[in-house]
């Protein structure tokens, strides 16, 4: 069986784990409503996605 070689110092643990952190969310203005909303979503606001209308129930700005 493969094991490790090395014992991995904390330096190499931390080293590695610079790089481990929560993506950043892209928010972009609604064009529909100018809602601040999620990238590459639905807004919440006004309900459309790409200048279209997904969801009837919410209103139309
Ligand atoms: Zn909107």
């Amino acid at each position: 069986m493969a094991g490790p070689k090395h014992k991995v110092t904390k330096s190499r643990i931390k080293m590695r784990r610079s790089h481990h952190r929560a993506a950043t969310l892209t928010s972009v203005k609604c064009s529909k409503c100018g809602e601040l909303k999620l990238a590459h979503s639905l807004c919440l606001a006004c309900g459309s996605y790409n200048g279209r209308q997904v969801i009837k129930g919410k209103t139309e700005v």
